[in-house]
């Protein structure tokens, strides 16, 4: 049984394999696409071939427009705002979600091609416990 699910291990940008290693090395305020070559804990590669997160795209721009679609909905119809405020608080929630959205996304399409190996990270557990008893 994974210590975290696939849900959990995409919203906390962890590696696809295991689930453990961090995909990026800091926090988004040191580069929204600053990220391990290869995963610090199973050392699975995250860009698995050139141009590999272009992909990611497709699921950033499908983040942004359900973002803005369900936004600018409830800012319509639920806050009551006219269709310009509405657009206009969107459009700078946008900007200030940016970065997380564009982990998310890198994150979501690497979990599409990349999947679990709860034997590999079993293995490498083991190994660790007998690196602490020796
Ligand atoms: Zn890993």
């Amino acid at each position: 049984m994974a210590k975290r699910g696939k849900i959990a291990a995409i919203l906390l940008n962890k590696c696809p394999r295991c689930h453990e290693g961090d995909m990026f090395k800091t926090g988004i305020t040191g580069g929204i696409y600053n990220m391990h070559e290869t995963c610090p804990y199973c050392d699975q590669r995250f860009e698995t071939e050139p141009g590999f997160f272009w992909g990611a795209m497709y699921i950033g721009y499908g983040l942004s427009g359900g973002y803005m679609l369900s936004s600018v909905t409830l800012l319509m119809f639920v806050a009551g705002l006219s269709v310009n405020m509405a657009f206009l608080v969107a459009i700078l929630g946008a900007i200030v979600i940016l970065p997380i959205n564009a982990r998310l996304a890198r994150s979501i399409w690497i979990h599409i091609y990349v999947g679990y190996d709860k034997e590999l990270v079993d293995e490498i557990e083991e190994q660790k416990q007998h690196a602490v008893d020796a």
